[in-house]
């Protein structure tokens, strides 16, 4: 080995990482019980989800057609024949001692997907990721050890969840690489309608495969697997960590081990879990209960028939029929979610406008999710209550800045208040009669007559501060655009 690697400038990272998608159907992958998430344990566990013998399974016609949308969306070879077999191992969780999955004859195959990143000099960049293959599985249940006095409890209700199991190629190389895949992969599969994207309750969970190599070499570094990590920001940490522990081994002397490792938030470290088994240790054979699964042209032509509009087209659309900046389309199709608020809430409008929507969804409210760590479909705000609060400054009754002071009690109150009741309530709307703003404004010069002769004679930067005045003493109420044209009167009468 070369002596004196010592700076991660002289390494390379390599990552390919396998992503299990939880498959948004209404039953399980081979039979007919429901998969909804959070019932009480074993209420959603039929026969054959037990394992019991002389059960069949029956393929998902919905969970197929869910991996054919994948497929179309990514460009991917889908096979016209693929094959279910039997993954073979023990775990308390999996009764029947085999998971159903695919092993050498997966429904898609090659495909790949765009992603773009900020380099280390922050100039954009745009990189092609290979996908190898996404295969169709059955999930395995759930062994819980807590709350059982020393026992651990099974659940099998999550046993045959239809997974579609995404391996892309090992050509990411770097956490933020890796983190642009992952997020473009979940803003894809959430698009296509075929996951609920929660990865807090496990519908998109990732396996990161990382390894180290002298920069120039072309040969493969020893890869550990780091399993079932279920935020962006642990897939992060986790490459992170993993990249600078091999690192370190080498340069000290030692060698990295195939191995399969968990990720610990707390500790942000990664720990061993297993010696990574090889595909032979499962001893894969094709499942004899399954037929082959055969995919014409013409039931991928029905599926192209039904594809949903995906990021890149939403994009275009808002930037021409909303007439929104690149940058603005572009944030807000970056979830499926966003936009879906955003043009609900558009259309909901007495008048739409779709630039103060954009900025009213992309500004306050983003800045309150972020704060309170929720997701727009947690937004305490319905659209049609958040419409409401922008029509009003359309239509002149509040400015868009006691907006902001409305948009603050509504969120206070969980949106039992709507914004016309605020208004109301703390007398927040704008003052457009003419005469009373008048008065304010003759207040102020007399107020401040000297300041007043100076604007008159010219002095035009003291304008703003006798809008900002008048302003002050109306509590932010005056119509702006009124303040400023009895103002501009004022000083011509001299
Ligand atoms: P397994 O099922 O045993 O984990 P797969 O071939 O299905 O193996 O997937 C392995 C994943 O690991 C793929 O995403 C692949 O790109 C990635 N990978 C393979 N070799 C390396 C390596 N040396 N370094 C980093 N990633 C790798
Ligand atoms: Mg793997």
């Amino acid at each position: 080995m070369t002596a004196n690697l010592h700076t991660d400038t002289e390494w390379e990272t390599v990552i390919g990482l396998e992503v299990h998608v939880q498959l948004l159907t209404h039953s399980k992958i081979f039979s007919g019980c429901s998969t909804r998430f959070g019932a009480e344990p074993n209420s959603q566990a039929c026969a054959l989800d037990l394992g019991l013998p002389g059960t069949l399974p029956v393929l998902n016609k919905e969970a197929l057609n869910m991996a054919i949308k994948f497929g179309l969306s990514t460009s991917s070879e889908i096979s016209p024949l693929s094959v279910f077999s039997r993954k073979n191992y023990f775990y308390p969780d999996l009764p029947k001692g085999y998971q159903i999955s695919q092993y050498d004859k997966p429904t898609i195959g090659k495909g790949f997907l765009d992603v773009e990143f900020k380099d280390s000099e922050d100039k954009l960049v745009k990189k092609r990721i290979g996908i190898t293959r996404a295969h169709l599985e059955e999930d395995a249940g759930k062994s819980l050890h807590e709350n059982f006095h020393n026992l651990s409890g099974i659940d099998l209700n999550r046993a045959g969840t239809p997974l579609l199991e995404i391996v892309s190629e090992p050509d990411i190389r770097s956490a933020k690489e890796a983190i642009a895949y992952l997020k473009k992969l979940h803003a894809l599969v959430c698009y296509l309608g075929i996951c609920d994207g929660n990865m807090q309750e496990g519908s998109f969970r990732c396996d990161a495969n990382v390894s180290v190599r002298p920069k120039g070499s072309d040969k493969l570094g020893t890869r550990t697997e780091t399993k079932n990590v279920n935020s962006f920001k642990f897939v992060e940490q986790a490459i992170n960590h993993e990249v600078s522990r091999q690192i370190q081994l080498i340069e000290s002397g030692g060698t990295v081990r195939q191995q399969t490792r968990l990720f610990d938030p707390v500790k942000q470290e990664t720990r061993p879990m297993r010696d990574k088994e090889e595909a032979n240790d499962y001893r894969y054979f094709p499942d004899p209960d399954l037929l082959p699964v055969m995919i014409t042209p013409e039931h991928i032509e029905r599926i192209k028939a039904i594809m949903p509009e995906l990021p890149d087209a939403k994009c275009e659309r808002f930037a021409t029929q909303y007439g929104l900046t690149p940058y603005d389309a572009q944030t807000l199709t970056a979830e499926k979610a966003i936009a879906d608020y955003f043009e609900q809430a558009l259309k909901l409008m007495s008048k739409p406008e779709p630039k103060l929507m954009a900025n009213w969804v992309m500004g306050e409210l983003s800045a309150v999710l972020n704060k309170e760590n929720l997701d727009i479909t947690q937004s305490l705000l319905s659209p049609k209550a958040f419409a409401e609060l922008v029509d009003r400054i359309v239509d002149n009754t509040i400015s868009g800045k006691i907006a902001k002071v409305v948009f603050e009690h509504m969120w206070a109150s969980k949106g039992t208040q709507s914004a016309d009741e605020i208004i109301q309530a703390k007398g927040l709307k704008q003052v457009t009669d003419t005469g009373a703003i008048e008065k304010i404004v003759d207040d102020v010069i007399a107020n401040n007559l000297d300041q007043f002769k100076e604007l008159q004679s010219g002095k035009d930067k003291l304008f703003g501060f006798f809008v900002g005045q008048v302003m002050k003493l109306s509590k932010g109420q005056a119509n702006p655009q009124q303040v400023n044209d009895i103002l501009m009167a004022k000083i011509k009468q001299g």
